[in-house]
């Protein structure tokens, strides 16, 4: 049967792909939701999550699809109240307090999933296991896109906190920290911020691979035309290009891998077999990366950022 749960955050993920997946997937049931503005038909209603969780301890388990910044308080808080929580990406603002979170789920017996919904793309894990026999030279991130187009009026990116050109560029390093068969560490970072916002809207970063290999990555936000969201890999087997976000792999040119979007389809999934394990996931390795880029980038004032 499937287990109950509340969506916290009624927004544009939640709505694309949140509401869509669990009402396709066998394990979960919209019960409830909360959220300031917004209400789902067929689901109960609250404004937050303190008066749903008061209202409903029937629900087991919350999915929380706010922006990150304001996470923390709501999954603590449904931890506390012995929920199984599934958090968006990034799974927070900061390490600390998902370091704090996972002590809170530990504490109390409960699931608790960050989520990096690209790693469910379609052909990711067929590049990492096409990566695994191969010698790796170089890797060579391009992840660019219109924030304009792709996140219209959502002022939360440019705050403290919303990670600006790092919220889709944490997709890449998601899918790199998931095939890539080392770890990696950041060893430049160059960021961009307008002058009139708190975070970036360009990035450039080198890693180091104590393999060998010369992996970098650019990140941009003011990108025209078609979104790049693609991983060149050249190897000692050939020259793969995971592209799409992920959903297609080519090698030397010829396809390998590809699939149809059920990215979102994969994690209830995956939290449906965590709750049922008992066990959580939380693997916080591409928001090192990107608390790394905040901490060692050499930091340029550039043109103000305007809707
Ligand atoms: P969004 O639409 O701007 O926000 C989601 C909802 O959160 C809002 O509609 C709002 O609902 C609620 N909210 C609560 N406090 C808020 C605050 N201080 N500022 C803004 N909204 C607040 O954002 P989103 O695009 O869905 O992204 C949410 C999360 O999903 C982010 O972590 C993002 O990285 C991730 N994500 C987004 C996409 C995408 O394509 N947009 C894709 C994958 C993952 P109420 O006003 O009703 O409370």
């Amino acid at each position: 049967m499937a287990m109950k749960l509340a969506l916290v955050g009624i927004g544009k993920i939640a709505r694309d792909q949140h509401i869509p997946a669990i009402s396709a997937g066998p394990d979960f049931e919209l019960a409830a939701t909360a959220s300031r503005n917004a209400q789902v038909s067929g689901a109960e209603a609250f404004t937050d999550l303190d008066r749903l969780l008061n209202a409903r301890s029937d629900i087991p388990a919350i999915s929380l699809a706010t922006p990150p910044h304001v996470r923390y308080a709501d999954a603590r808080r449904a931890l506390e109240a012995g929920c199984h929580v599934m958090l968006e990406k990034p799974p927070g603002a900061t390490l600390s307090e998902v370091h704090d979170l996972i002590g809170v789920a530990e504490s109390k017996g409960v699931t608790l999933f960050a989520t990096w919904h690209s790693r469910h793309a379609a052909a990711v894990a067929a590049a990492r296991d096409w990566l695994k026999d191969r010698t790796i030279h170089k890797v060579d991130i391009q992840w660019k896109e219109d924030v304009r187009h792709w996140h219209p009026g959502q002022d939360w990116v440019w705050t403290p906190g919303g990670l600006g050109v790092f919220d889709p560029g944490i997709n890449a390093l998601s899918v790199l920290t998931e095939i890539f068969p080392r770890a990696l560490h950041l060893t430049r970072a160059e960021l961009q911020f307008p002058s009139n916002r708190d975070t970036p809207v360009a990035a450039t970063l080198a890693f180091h691979d104590p393999g060998g290999a010369e992996v970098t990555a650019e990140f941009d936000w003011l990108h025209s035309g078609p979104p790049a969201w693609d991983i060149h890999i050249a190897t000692d087997g050939g020259r793969a290009v995971l592209g799409q976000g992920g959903a297609r792999l080519d090698v030397d040119g010829a396809e390998i891998a590809a699939g149809a979007n059920a990215e979102y389809a994969g994690l209830y999934a995956r939290f449906g077999q965590l709750i049922a394990a008992g066990a959580s996931d939380v693997d916080l390795s591409p928001m090192r990366h990107v608390a790394d880029a905040f901490t060692l980038g050499r930091r340029t004032n550039v043109a103000p950022f305007d809707w």
